[in-house]
């Protein structure tokens, strides 16, 4: 295969994802032949830095070669078997493994991001419908949220793109002020709307929270909304208010999972108890957030101090950007509630690849990779040498709101033209950098192996293009 022939066949055959396929007849795809740490290459041998993890889920690299290793050593033992009814030693090690990591367990599978959703979603009503309680139907969730586009998915989703064509198919849900910190006021701290948007959660749950079922939020970063970043003290309250008012508090923690806020997992970072002082943050320009306090392997510390959603959503970065898996795991009480004689008390759910053995096994192998690596506390370095590197896009005039959180770069460029994310994906392209802005705001997701220098690639490139459009 060459570049030209594979592009014009792609067109012909394939039907891409979130694409107006039209617009392809003017911008060309990328025809990828390879991969090589954060680099994808194509037919020719030209490079792009994936500076987006290939949509969010690669953290160690492409063709990374250990977790290459355990899938090559996998396919030769099970690629495959039906869970329901049978079990197999990947399934079993990962479920112990997450349910170490994140102080819940049951690990339940699924396929992509969008079936952990439904798969909380259902779980959640169902546990209120045994428990006694079938008037708890409905669900809650952030404005500018987003938690997949299947259709249940899609319904707790706010970005009007993606939602606004199928509103005739959704089920109605409850959307709450975003505490995304962009929103708030002049001159007041990201503190103090996060706060303000949790009296306004307060005044739906006292209004709804007989038929609410669960509130579902993607914990410190709304990706979807361009990188959205708020104060932890947010979660605290929504946990505090989700007891209070009896709702289950689901983290949809499929973007933000795996180390990419500075934790293993965002919530980790918003503890039971008020942090003693304010995060130091510079309010004015740019929101850095704080180094986070805990790391993976203090798991027992972490679980003391922090809050525990009812159900954790976990998807994309789960294997390390190999395989299409997904997991959703849950409380004890959770569980007993569906632990019965009757059948239909059962949570019958399924997908066929579910608990898929190959994909389970690069999971394990990503899990690895955290542990022998010591990956958070390396990254922790590593984005406080980033955010130094970055400091002249920070400074640069058409640069606002630069942030960052963990692994998450992000700001939004003043005067952008309409059609700006396309030219700018373009713009990319020609200097050897994949990155796909949403709007106006153009973010820095890449892989937590890229290096210092590719870093620097970036950043110099991104201001080349800031020059020049
Ligand atoms: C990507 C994403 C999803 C959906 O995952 P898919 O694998 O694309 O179905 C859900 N929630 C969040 C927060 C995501 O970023």
């Amino acid at each position: 295969m060459n570049n030209q022939d594979i592009l014009a066949r792609s067109l012909r055959a394939v039907w891409h994802p979130c694409t107006q396929m039209k617009q392809h007849e003017t911008l060309p795809l990328v025809p990828i032949a390879r991969g090589e740490g954060v680099w994808l290459v194509d037919f020719d041998g030209k490079r792009y830095l994936d500076a987006v993890s290939s949509w969010w889920v690669n953290l160690f690299g492409h063709c990374n070669p250990r977790i290459n290793a355990a899938l090559k050593d996998q396919l030769d033992r099970l690629e495959h078997v039906i869970l329901a009814g049978f079990t197999h030693q990947p399934v079993v090690e990962l479920s112990e493994r997450l349910s170490r990591l994140s102080g819940l367990g049951h690990c339940f599978y699924g396929s992509d991001g969008a079936s952990a959703t439904e798969i909380a979603l259902k779980m959640s009503f169902h546990y209120w419908r045994n428990a006694g309680r079938p008037q708890k139907t409905r669900f809650v969730s952030l404005q500018n949220g987003y938690h997949g586009e299947t259709v249940g998915a899609l319904s707790v989703t706010d970005v009007a793109l993606f939602k606004d064509t199928y509103a005739p198919l959704l089920r109605p849900s409850a959307q709450v002020p975003s505490p995304d910190w962009r929103l708030a006021e002049a001159g007041e701290s990201a503190r103090d709307y996060a706060l303000r948007c949790a009296v306004a959660l307060r005044a739906h749950l006292e209004r709804h929270h007989a038929e609410t079922a669960a509130l579902i939020v993607e914990p410190l970063v709304q990706g979807a909304a361009g990188m959205g970043m708020y104060d932890p003290e947010y979660l605290r309250q929504a946990r505090a208010l989700c007891d209070e008012f009896e709702v289950h508090l689901i983290a949809d923690e499929i973007a933000v999972g795996f180390g990419r806020t500075g934790t293993m997992f965002a919530w980790e970072q918003a503890f039971a108890a008020p942090s003693p002082q304010p995060l130091s943050h510079k309010w004015e320009r740019g929101y850095h957030s704080p180094l986070p306090l805990v790391g993976e392997g203090q798991g027992e510390r972490v679980r003391e101090r922090a809050i525990t959603p009812d159900f954790l959503c976990l998807s994309k970065g789960i294997t390390g950007g190999y395989l299409p898996l997904s997991a959703v795991l849950t409380t004890e009480p959770v569980y007993r509630a569906f632990y019965h004689d009757e059948t239909a008390r059962g949570f019958l759910h399924s997908h066929s690849y579910t608990g898929n053995a190959l994909a389970c096994r690069a999971a394990l192998a990503t899990l690895d990779i955290f542990e022998q690596d010591g990956v958070i506390e390396a990254n922790r370095a590593k984005t406080a040498f980033f955010n130094q590197a970055a400091a002249p896009l920070e400074a640069h005039p058409r640069v606002k709101n630069f942030r960052n959180r963990g692994m998450i770069w992000a700001f939004e460029v003043a005067d952008a033209a309409p059609g700006f994310a396309r030219q700018f994906f373009e713009a990319g392209l020609q200097r050897g950098l994949l990155l796909r802005p949403i709007g106006n705001t153009v973010y820095f997701m890449p892989p937590y192996v890229i290096g210092e220098e590719e870093f620097r690639m970036l950043v110099s490139g991104t201001l080349e293009i800031l020059e020049n459009m």
